[in-house]
């Protein structure tokens, strides 16, 4: 049985296989589809949504991993789509290259966080899925297709496609020169954040914060602090590039190093989490909105809310398409009845045109897919293009792209 990291999804597939290179998963997919079975792949599993579920053949990319190529005069890396997002860590700072942004955490695999576009934080940087300039995809005939630039339309569908269009085997990544960051992490009150928003939002690489609704939900995502109280304190975390002359430092809250070593953050299996995009400047009021109803809601809303900021790309799915975005988070804990609680968070920010993460709890119908996603239409007749029996499809997907 496959479980995903939280444990909230599981599944039994028909069969399951671990390809060493992209003809052997073209050969898989070949064969499954002949069969008429479903084929789905497996990332890592840091999904809450039931995306990676198949009850045909599933296929664990592991054994294609490493960056395999890197240029740092187009700025561009290659890698294997099994590749874990730390293993472009090393590889691309020994040719003095760096990914341009990353999220909370570093163990999801590069294809798997494209597929969902996985984010990280401020406005000048997209997600994962807009540094795609290429993507090799064994499609549901097994046919092994490189898709490029010079297919846009096709290409700004595979940026984000929850696996739907066929088996990515390889991508090509927009990268950067290698950065230092300097971190400032501090607890603050909720309106100083809210009162200096415009600047914390453009004047800094990285904004972020964590609204803690009580005492105990810090320690929830493992956030520590000296202060003596943390109810209804933000935990900002803001990072720059540091000038040449500063040196680096382990100091905690004021670290400064290699991006890759400031970025991860360390959380435990113990949340459920609904993550949705709203405009970036309809933020501040869908905050105070969402703090009112998350003190309503307690203890169901003890989790921290996140909040991040993300850059516009253009990718048909992505939750940030053609509007930089403020993202919220909450989680609600394993073992209870959250869902009436998520619910109310749904309502709230469907007010706000919020679009959804798909690798996180959402309520997506098709009615507000189409309202809210421009170009669902051009994702669902290309779908139908490369896929016209489903074979990459699954019920939660079916019910919105079929
Ligand atoms: C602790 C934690 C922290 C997180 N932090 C962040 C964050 O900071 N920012 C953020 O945006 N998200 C975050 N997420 C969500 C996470 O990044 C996404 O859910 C991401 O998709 C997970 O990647 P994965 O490798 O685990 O993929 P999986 O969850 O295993 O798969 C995701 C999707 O990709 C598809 N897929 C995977 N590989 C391929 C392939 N080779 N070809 C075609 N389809 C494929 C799968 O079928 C599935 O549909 C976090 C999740 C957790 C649990």
């Amino acid at each position: 049985m496959w479980r995903n990291w939280v444990g909230n999804q599981s599944f039994t597939p028909d069969r399951e296989a671990v390809p060493r290179d992209e003809e052997e998963v073209a050969a898989l997919v070949r064969e499954a589809s002949e069969r008429g079975l479903t084929v789905r792949v497996a990332g890592a599993g840091h999904s809450f949504t039931p995306i990676v579920e198949t009850d045909g053949l599933l296929l664990d990319l592991s054994e294609l991993s490493g960056v395999v190529e890197a240029d740092p005069r187009r700025k561009r890396a290659t890698a294997l789509a099994g590749t874990p997002i730390r293993g472009f860590y090393e590889p691309l700072w020994r040719d003095g290259l760096a990914l341009k942004n990353q999220g909370d955490i570093d163990t999801q695999q590069i294809a798997g966080a494209v597929a969902t576009a996985t984010h990280g934080s401020g406005i000048r940087n997209t997600c994962f899925s807009g540094v795609v300039r290429g993507v090799q995809l064994v499609t549901a005939t097994g046919e092994i297709r490189d898709i490029g630039e010079s297919e846009p339309e096709l290409l700004r569908a595979a940026q984000v496609s929850i696996g739907m269009l066929g088996v990515m085997t390889r991508l090509e990544l927009e990268v950067t020169d290698g950065y230092r960051l300097s971190e400032q992490i501090g607890l603050w009150p909720w309106e100083a954040v809210l009162e200096r928003w415009d600047e914390l939002v453009h004047d800094h690489r990285h904004f972020g914060f964590f609204w803690l609704p009580t005492e105990e939900s810090a320690a929830l995502y493992n956030l520590h602090s000296d202060d003596q109280t943390m109810a209804d304190k933000c935990y900002v975390k803001i990072y720059d590039e540091p000038g040449p002359d500063q040196p680096d430092s382990a100091t905690p809250g004021r670290r400064t190093d290699r991006c890759y070593r400031i970025y991860p953050m360390v959380y435990d299996p113990n949340f459920h989490e609904l993550e949705y995009f709203v405009p970036l400047e309809r933020g501040p009021d869908a905050l105070r909105a969402m703090r009112e109803l998350m003190l309503r809601s307690l203890p169901s809303s003890v989790y921290p809310l996140e909040v991040r900021t993300v850059g516009p790309d253009d990718a048909y799915l992505s939750p940030n398409y053609k509007t930089a975005t403020t993202v919220i988070s909450v989680s609600g804990k394993p073992g209870t009845d959250y869902w009436g609680y998520l619910r109310s968070v749904d309502a709230l920010l469907r007010d706000f045109s919020a679009r959804v993460h798909w690798g996180k709890l959402h309520f997506l119908d098709p009615e507000r897919l189409h309202a809210l996603y421009p170009e669902a239409d051009a994702f669902i007749r290309l779908r139908r293009e490369l896929d016209p029996a489903g074979v990459f499809l699954n019920a939660h997907l079916a019910e919105l792209f079929a």
